[in-house]
Parts: C-alpha cells; structure tokens; sequence
C-alpha cells in the first residue's frame, strides 16, 4: 500500500490541540506531521504589542510541551516571511499538503489568500477551517441578506445557528522526523525592556490553563455574573480574553461546557446566557472587522472624521501613567500596567475618560492598549474603542460621558479597587476615596496626602470637559 504523503499544520491563533479542526482533518490523512509556528516578520499585518510578544512566547512553550507530550513530535520554530518558509518546508520534507484555522485580521487575510495561491500553482493542497469563532463572519446576515450593523439583531440570529460539537485531540498521530528549528528564544519575543517580566506573576499561558480557567470561573465565578461582571473590584469575569485570542481555548468549547454547566444548573440560566452574549460581542467585533477592514484606524462612521481632538502629549502621558487625579481612572491605567489586564467596566471608564475628558483620538488609545494588554486583540480593541468613542456602529451616543466619580460609586462602592492599585489613598475615608478633591484638608493630612504632590489633583474639572466635550462633537453634527 502508498504510504501517505507528509502534511504540514501551520499554528498561528489557535496554539492549542483540542478542538483544533486542521490538526484534526491532518491526522486523518494518516501521513505524518510537521507541527509548524512561524513568526511573521513580513510586516503586512500589525506589528505585535510587547504584552502580547510576552504571552505568545509562554504560549508556545506551553504548545511545544504538548506536542512533545502527546506526539514525541517538535514544534518547528520558525521567523521571516511566511510564504518563503513554507515552501523551503515543503522543498525539505515533501509535504503535500498544509494545514491551517483561519485568522480574520485583514493583513493576515491578503497574506494567507496569496499563499495559497502560491502553493495551490505548486500543486501543494491547502486546506483551511474555522476554529477562532462560532462561526464565520460571512455566515452571518440580516434579514436583508446583509451584513448586522446592530448588536442585538446579531445576538438573536446567532443563537438560532446550528454550532458544531467539540473535537477531541486527535490520537496515533504519526510525526515526521526531526527538522531545523529555532529555538524559542531565537524568535526574540521578548524584548530588552522588560516591564512585562512580571506579568507571569498573573498569567499562566497555554491550553491547560485557559480549560482550568473555564472550569474555576464556571464553578466559582459565573454565579451573578449578569449584574456582578460590572464590578472591577470583584473577580466575576472569565479573564479567558488572552486565552481566547491565541487560541488556547476555542469559543466553541465554550459554548458547549456552558450548555452542559446550565444542564447541571438551570438556576444559572441568566448569568450563562449574559456570558455568552458577551462571547457574541467578540463575534459581532470580528464580523464589523471583516466588512469595514479600515476599522482600526479610521471612524466606522464618516461624520467622526470631522471631529476635532485636541492632541495633548502630557495629557495623554498622565493617562497612561494613571496619574490623572481620578482615582478609578488612575487604579484601572495601573492595573494595566502592572498585569497586562484590565476589567471591562474599568476599559470603558478609561476609554470615555480619554476620549471625551481629554479629548484624545481614541486611536491613540487604542494603540496603547494594543502594546501593553494581554488580551490585546485587533477586532475587538478597535470595535470597542469606537464603540467608547461613539464614532463606530451601534456605539454609546457621543453625548453619553461618564463620570468617573459616579462610575467609581457604582463601580468601586467600598473602593477596594482604588485602594489596591491606588496605595497612596489607602487611608482616605469611604466618602472621599472616588473624589479626593473633595475632602477637607485635615482628612487629607490624616491619609497622608498632598494633593498636588502625593497624587495629583484632577488634571481637568469634570464639567468644563463634559461642555467642551459636547461642544466639539455638536460641530460633528452640522
Ligand atoms: C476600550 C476597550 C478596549 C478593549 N480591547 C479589547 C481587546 O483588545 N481584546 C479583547 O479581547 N477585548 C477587548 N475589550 C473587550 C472586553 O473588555 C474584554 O474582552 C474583557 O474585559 C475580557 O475580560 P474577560 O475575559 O474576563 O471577559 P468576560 O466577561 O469573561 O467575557 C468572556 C469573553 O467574551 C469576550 N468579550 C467580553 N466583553 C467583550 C466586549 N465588550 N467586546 C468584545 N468581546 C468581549 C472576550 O473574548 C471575553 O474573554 C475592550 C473593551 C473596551 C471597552
């Protein structure tokens, strides 16, 4: 009997092997495998924040582990420019064949319609499936046969969808011999500033992590998330967003442990359910992403180009640094910089507080975000910087501007979350915690705060940047 041609399975967002379909349908081929990760340096799609290098290196070597684990097979390593690598591949081991999830930035789309292009005119089959959503941005359309511009239409359609069931890891793979690969730290993914070195005190990569986090958040975390996902100084959301976006947990593996957790417990029918809208949100960035390719950089709405921002170097500084002088904005902009992370409802806060207080293009956000969060993801970073901004589809209204002191009542009741990424308020009082402007004096001097000096005072006054904030956009509007 012929035996099987070599197949290659090209690794890029999904650095898992369960539920994994091109690993999947490669195994069946029955030939033998070369598990391949190459570090794109064609520079055609946007470059990688440095949180993000940092997450795919431990990622990788937590991929590398299973491969070995399960298979006795490498990971072959590779960097340049993914066409050329791939056919220097093919050229070496014979491969008939490549294997690939697609990825939906639109940088990553052109490169990967071009190389297979260029390997189906050398007779090399290429073979690509959905593993990243619930399913493809295409497949989802208005009753018009169009693409949703509106959240909640989509959300109803989606759950009348037909989803596919998990995979299983494939088993008796057969790998192929060992070929020249990088190692891990020859792909340079983390740089010789090392701010992030202490992230690994807050994340754990890899595909064994993201299922243990599923299950502990299933178990102890789900309960109320409908109402309680809104509280930064609570731990009531998956933290999955890093895991979800390298693709060491599919959506769809998601989706069904939540339909069998609410089998188990009906009660939980509203919190689950809220979850995965959330899970729908990601879809409905990745679906607005993929018919507006300009989404990252430009207003989805064109009436936004006309709006005037009034760039501001320091101010932009003060923000990033959380030394803004509102508390809750300041605890959310450090609890980025120190973990990599930041909740939800801190995201927002921040991003109204830039965008509307200080009135910084929110693309200036965005690129901040992109460099410095784990999670840090093209669609959905640019979907909801715009949502914040008012200037993409189905957005918070412009005229809808936060205010960070009430938010933090809200928010931060007992100012747990301030007092964590705040010490210098720490010994503030309840009542003042959220607006340290307002205290007396001798409450400050008895917290030991300066204002001014200890923390800052406010670096604008709420209501002055709320009308100047509705005065620039009412020019938009003309
Ligand atoms: C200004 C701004 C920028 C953002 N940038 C990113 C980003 O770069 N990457 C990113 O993954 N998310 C981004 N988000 C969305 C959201 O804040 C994070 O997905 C969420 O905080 C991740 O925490 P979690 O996994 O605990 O969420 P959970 O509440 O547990 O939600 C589960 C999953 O649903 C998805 N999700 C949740 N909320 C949203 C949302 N509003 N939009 C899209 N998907 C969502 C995420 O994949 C998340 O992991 C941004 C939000 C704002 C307001």
């Amino acid at each position: 009997m012929k035996k099987a041609a070599p197949v290659i399975v090209w690794f890029r967002q999904d650095l898992r092997l369960n539920d994994n379909p091109a690993l999947v349908a490669a195994a069946k081929t029955k030939g033998p495998i070369l598990f391949v990760y190459i570090l794109d340096e064609s520079q055609q799609c946007w470059e990688m924040g440095k949180a993000s290098c940092w997450w795919l290196h431990a990622s990788l070597e937590q991929l590398a582990i299973s491969i070995t684990k399960y298979y006795h097979a490498q990971l072959i390593l590779l960097k340049g420019n993914p066409q050329e690598l791939l056919e220097d591949l093919i050229k070496t081991s014979a491969a008939q064949a490549v294997y690939w999830n697609r990825c939906y930035e639109p940088g990553v789309i052109a490169r990967d319609t071009a190389i297979k292009q260029f390997l189906k005119q050398r007779n090399i089959e290429v073979f690509t499936f959905n593993s990243a959503l619930l399913h493809e941005p295409w497949e989802y359309q208005n009753r018009s046969k169009q693409p949703f511009k509106i959240f909640t239409p989509f959300w109803k359609t989606l759950q009348t969808m037909p989803l596919r069931q998990p995979l299983a890891i494939p088993k008796n793979i057969r790998s192929f011999k060992k070929l020249t690969s990088l190692s891990l730290e020859q792909l340079s993914l983390l740089s010789n500033y090392p701010w992030y070195e202490k992230l690994q005190n807050y994340w754990q990569a890899g595909e064994n992590s993201a299922s243990h986090q599923l299950k502990l958040f299933l178990k102890s975390g789900i309960k109320g998330y409908q109402i309680l996902r809104n509280r930064p100084d609570l731990y009531n959301t998956s933290r999955l967003s890093p895991h979800l976006h390298f693709g060491e947990i599919s959506p769809v593996k998601i989706w069904s442990t939540c339909q069998q957790t609410l089998e188990k417990d009906p009660s939980l029918n509203q919190d689950i359910s809220c979850f995965l809208s959330e899970l729908a949100w990601r879809e409905f960035s990745y679906h607005l992403l993929y018919y507006q390719p300009t989404l990252p950089d430009k207003p989805y709405r064109a009436a936004f180009n006309k709006f005037t921002w009034e760039k501001n170097e320091q101010a932009l500084k003060s923000w990033q640094q959380g030394l803004t002088g509102y508390p809750i904005v300041d605890a959310a902009m450090r609890e980025l910089w120190e973990t990599g992370w930041m909740h939800n409802r801190s995201r927002m806060i921040v991003a109204s507080f830039l965008t509307k207080h200080l009135l910084q293009p929110w693309q200036l956000g965005e690129a901040w975000f992109w460099d410095t969060l784990v999670d840090a993801d093209l669609a959905n970073n640019a979907a909801s910087w715009q949502w914040v901004a008012g200037s993409g589809t189905d957005a918070a209204p412009y005229f809808r501007i936060f205010n960070p002191e009430l938010q933090a009542h809200k928010f931060d009741p007992q100012g747990e979350y301030i007092k964590k990424w705040v010490p210098e308020l720490k010994l503030l009082p309840i009542n003042y915690i959220h607006a340290p402007w307002k205290a007396p004096s001798a409450v400050l001097e008895k917290a030991d705060i300066t204002l001014g000096k200890t923390y800052p005072k406010p670096i604008i006054e709420h209501n002055f940047a709320r009308k100047r904030a509705l005065e620039a956009y009412r020019k938009t509007q003309g």
